[in-house]
């Protein structure tokens, strides 16, 4: 069994005090080893918190797993201890956030910082002098030569910053990585390079990865399979030819299409479709995309809308039931 990563009707709410946010409702999805999958959808999705639950890194006092649950390896996360849990995330899973310098502290050297993060979990009980060669691979691995490491964060640019947050995260040779949105703060000719060293790090070290992005053209250079979700749910799902050669598509699907800007000609981001995501603390019934759903019918405005497969690829919309 090759799974790494299980999420089985995952609910996630935050709540505050006037409102139960649903932030990710009953998702479900896998990532073998050496697997990556695109989470995709706008700002309000969840698909942060859908990697914050992984991670078991959400809000403790707003946030909570409300429903199913999340197997590594065949275990059950949910079930660890909150010190289990940290031993996990720092030795077998690790994060990379879309701002770099939330990750880095200004005051500590780059090379410090890495050293830092291979200390914590020196299992293998190197010494000095070998922590020290393993900073040098680890700033090679990344493209940044080994002579800078005595620089702090605010010496390098946005994409070198991102870049040491990268070999950060590799410190403890992750299994799983999960990369929200690592290149939106960069400039676009930077977040081309910085998705290439990632794709060849993922060829190279063989680490699972979780990527969340708002644009398919990210999803077409590093993943191999794609979820789509949309107010917390995931409306699509598949390999990358499913999704970018596939007949059938959930219309938010086909929105998220219409937006991709063109690189070439650096048209501003679009809007995938007109309207709004809808507000978490009231949903509307039936499919969550109705208001903004140019196909909707009658019964979208009822009925939550059942998954329907094609082989694997999964599309949750009436659009495709046989009744309809
Ligand atoms: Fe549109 Fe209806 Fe499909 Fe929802 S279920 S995406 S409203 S057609």
């Amino acid at each position: 069994d090759d799974k790494l990563l299980e999420i089985k009707n995952l609910s996630v709410i935050y709540k505050t005090d006037e409102a139960i946010v649903h932030a990710v409702n009953r998702i479900n999805f896998e990532i073998g080893t050496k697997e990556t999958i695109g989470l995709v959808g706008e700002t309000g999705a969840g698909k942060t918190t859908t990697a914050l639950a992984v991670m078991q890194l959400l809000p403790e006092r707003t946030g909570s797993i409300s429903e199913g649950e999340i197997f590594f390896k065949g275990e059950n996360l949910l079930k660890k201890s909150k010190n289990e849990m940290r031993l996990t995330r720092g030795a077998r899973m690790s994060m990379i956030f879309q701002d770099p310098m939330t990750s880095l502290n200004p005051i500590v050297t780059v090379g410090e910082q890495i050293r830092e993060s291979l200390e914590i979990h020196n299992h293998d009980k190197k010494n000095k002098k070998e922590l020290e060669a393993r900073v040098d691979e680890l700033l090679t691995l990344v493209g940044i030569q080994p002579r800078r490491k005595g620089e702090f964060p605010h010496q390098f640019s946005g994409g070198m910053k991102q870049r040491v947050v990268i070999a950060i995260a590799l410190a403890c040779n992750p299994e799983l990585l999960i990369a929200d949105e690592p290149t939106t703060a960069l400039d676009v000719t930077i977040q081309a390079q910085v998705l290439a060293l990632m794709a060849e790090l993922k060829e190279k070290l063989n680490t699972s990865m979780i990527m969340i992005t708002h644009d398919l053209g990210v999803v077409a250079e590093t993943c191999d399979k794609v979820a789509i979700m949309y107010a917390g749910e995931i409306v699509e799902k598949g390999t990358v030819q499913d999704i970018f050669e596939g007949k059938q598509h959930h219309p938010y699907t086909l929105g998220l299409f219409g937006s991709i800007p063109d690189l070439e000609i650096e048209t501003p981001r679009l809007s995938p479709i007109d309207g709004l995501m809808p507000d978490p603390t009231n949903l509307p019934d039936g499919c969550k995309f109705h208001p903004r759903c140019k196909s909707c019918r009658k019964i979208c405005t009822q009925k939550q809308p059942e998954p329907h497969f094609f082989g694997a690829h999964m599309i949750a919309c009436h659009l495709y039931a046989k009744e309809v």
